[in-house]
């Protein structure tokens, strides 16, 4: 689509974009083709798309597959995409039942993306594409070690297989964002994580550049009592000497197995 073509849609429509919901369209035509080719779509898939907006990506889905449900949030956008689209979901994505799919596509509204990455991790879907803004889709990928290195990136690698598939510059979308974007897959991994493992990653990653055993301390209130941390500390041998930022996934996972 052409910027012009989209600014006459929104025109017609009367649509005043919302900044607070993140409406920013993406309308290079090549861009969002390759965007659905990453999510390899077959005729057997039951797409799910979340934030359609006026419907530039919709469309494309639309071409591999009728097969495709959309949540979107504003009420202003239902009528042009019930035209296309059989099951239209008004409501905010991080509150509505999702229906079932198999497959995520999503131009991510950027303020829910955390939450939203979050819960599409929990989904039992084959992939996810989504468009995030890059240094966010940055922090997915990082390696221990590395300043990006958050529990974001432990939740993705124990969860997921991540990869980060190709930069968007912010110029390709309208309004201008102020930051570039990228698209991401995931291939969720369904595994069932030690019961411990949210609370301790969550824990020890407000202090990522302390010690294991102080993060511990510090966040104790996230995991269990104060006696019980601290005694859970003491077995942990060499390793609560470990700066958490130097802590691998793995590391992550048998400390909260230890638990
Ligand atoms: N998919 C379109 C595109 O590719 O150009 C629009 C993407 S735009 C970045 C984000 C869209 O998500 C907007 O249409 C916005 O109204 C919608 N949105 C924002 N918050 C939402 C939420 N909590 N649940 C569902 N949709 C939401």
């Amino acid at each position: 689509m052409l910027l012009q073509d989209l600014k006459k849609i929104l025109k017609e429509n009367n649509f005043f974009l919302s900044k607070s919901l993140d409406q920013h369209f993406l309308y290079s035509d090549s861009i969002l083709e390759r965007e659905v080719e990453y999510a390899e779509i077959n005729s057997e898939d039951k797409l799910l798309e979340i934030g359609p907006g006026i419907g530039t990506l919709t469309e494309k889905i639309l071409e591999k597959t009728r097969n495709l449900a959309v949540i979107e949030i504003d009420p202003k956008f239902a009528s042009i995409l019930n035209k296309n689209v059989e099951e239209v979901i008004i409501g905010d994505a991080l509150k509505v039942e999702w229906p079932e799919c198999n497959k995520i596509i999503s131009n991510v509204p950027y303020s829910i993306s955390s939450p939203l990455i979050f819960k599409i991790l929990e989904q039992p879907i084959e992939l996810a594409v989504l468009c995030l803004q890059k240094e966010f889709a940055r922090r997915m990928v990082a390696e221990p070690g590395t300043k990006n290195y958050s529990r974001l990136s432990v939740n993705c690698a124990v969860r997921a297989d991540v990869e980060f598939l190709e930069t968007v510059p912010k110029g390709k979308f309208f309004p201008v964002p102020r930051v570039d974007s990228a698209f991401v897959r995931l291939r969720p991994k369904n595994i069932v994580l030690p019961r411990k493992f949210a609370d301790i990653t969550r824990a020890i990653f407000q202090h990522k550049n302390k010690k294991l055993r102080n993060s511990l301390m510090d966040s104790y209130h996230e995991i269990g009592t104060k006696e019980e941390v601290a005694s859970f500390v003491k077995s942990l041998g060499e390793i609560a000497q470990t700066k958490v930022l130097n802590l691998s996934p793995e590391d992550i996972i048998n400390i909260s197995k230890k638990y």
